[in-house]
């Protein structure tokens, strides 16, 4: 989707800094980091959020949170953070489906 942020991300015509990529996920830097580390994991194919993931996508949702899982072992993070935002109310800005992988501080529950 051209105007989908994520997309272009996906496409570069947006830039980012990459983390990891194989054939169906991409994980990179988030521009405004809230904690030391913070991973952006999308699908490379277009879902605007988690509600909108079909029973076949289910491999895919959890390939992305075996991912961060991955990530966070190669970052030496025992402790951390997996957040999916589902829709405006929940603090989801960006509706191509992610996960915000975020460690290295600590976090505070329930979250605001
Ligand atoms: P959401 O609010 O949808 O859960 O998360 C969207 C995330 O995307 C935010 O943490 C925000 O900082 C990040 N973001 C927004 N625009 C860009 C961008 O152009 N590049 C990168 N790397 N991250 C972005
Ligand atoms: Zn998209």
């Amino acid at each position: 989707m051209s105007d989908c942020l994520f997309c272009r991300i996906l496409d570069g015509s947006v830039p980012s800094k990459k983390v990891y990529e194989d054939e169906t996920i991409y994980a990179f830097e988030d521009i405004a980091p809230k904690a030391p580390t913070h991973v952006l994991l999308i699908p490379k194919k277009h879902v605007a959020q988690l509600a909108d993931m079909s029973p076949e996508d289910e491999p895919l949702v959890g390939a992305l949170a075996a991912r961060a899982a991955a990530i966070a072992r190669e970052r030496g993070l025992s402790d951390y953070r997996l957040v999916a935002n589902n829709g405006e109310g929940a603090g989801q800005s960006v509706f191509h489906f992610h996960f915000h992988l975020l460690g290295g501080r600590p976090f505070r529950w329930p979250p605001g």
